[in-house]
């Protein structure tokens, strides 16, 4: 076999069904209720893990890429949510940062990111992130967020950017523990 020297990572084909590409959002609840909708989405339909995220032009509250947790397909432990809407984005408009252009960005997740995707969103140059289930609201289902500390979200604020958290928690719970109750598989419990 000769050595693997590239990859692809794509989204699921029902993302178009669930996504509005033209709508504008008004407030973070509307943006939230998207990535809680492609994480129970997801779940249904068997695409990954129980994780959605969505970015938005924080002015104008268009959206500019969504994500879905694809590990388990993809074959790939990187492929979380946060990291397939943040490469996404950057692709969309072509740079390596999300804030270079001087427009500003804004992640949405349906939970708090494991310690991957908050140094993922600090390196994306996005300008708020906003949060769904809490952190410990994956681990009561068991899965592992790592090494994510009060200080790795101080690191974050220092460099300016916004946090908001526990924005429709409940409803991204319930994906997450509708996805324990499927039987679906803890990957890095
Ligand atoms: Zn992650």
């Amino acid at each position: 076999m000769s050595a693997v020297q590239q990859l692809t990572l794509h989204l699921p084909a029902w993302i178009d069904e669930v996504v509005d590409w033209q709508k504008v959002y008004q407030n973070d609840e509307e943006k939230m209720a998207l990535a809680v909708e492609l994480s129970r989405q997801n779940v249904l339909r068997g695409s990954g893990g129980p994780f959605g995220s969505a970015i938005f032009d924080c002015a104008s509250g268009k959206l500019v890429s969504v994500g879905v947790n694809r590990v388990m397909p993809l074959h790939n432990s990187t492929a979380h949510g946060e990291m397939m809407a943040i490469m996404l984005a950057e692709q969309s408009v072509q740079s390596f940062s999300l804030s270079a252009d001087g427009v500003k960005r804004e992640l949405f997740t349906s939970c708090e990111p494991c310690a991957m995707c908050l140094g993922g969103t600090l390196w994306s140059g996005v300008k708020r992130l906003v949060c769904a289930a809490t952190a410990d609201d994956a681990r009561a289902i068991g899965f592992d967020e790592g090494p994510v500390y009060d200080t790795s979200y101080d690191y974050l604020k220092n460099t300016g950017v916004e946090v908001v958290r526990q924005v429709l928690r409940d409803e991204a719970k319930a994906v997450l523990d509708a996805y324990l109750h499927s039987g679906g598989t803890i990957y890095n419990g």
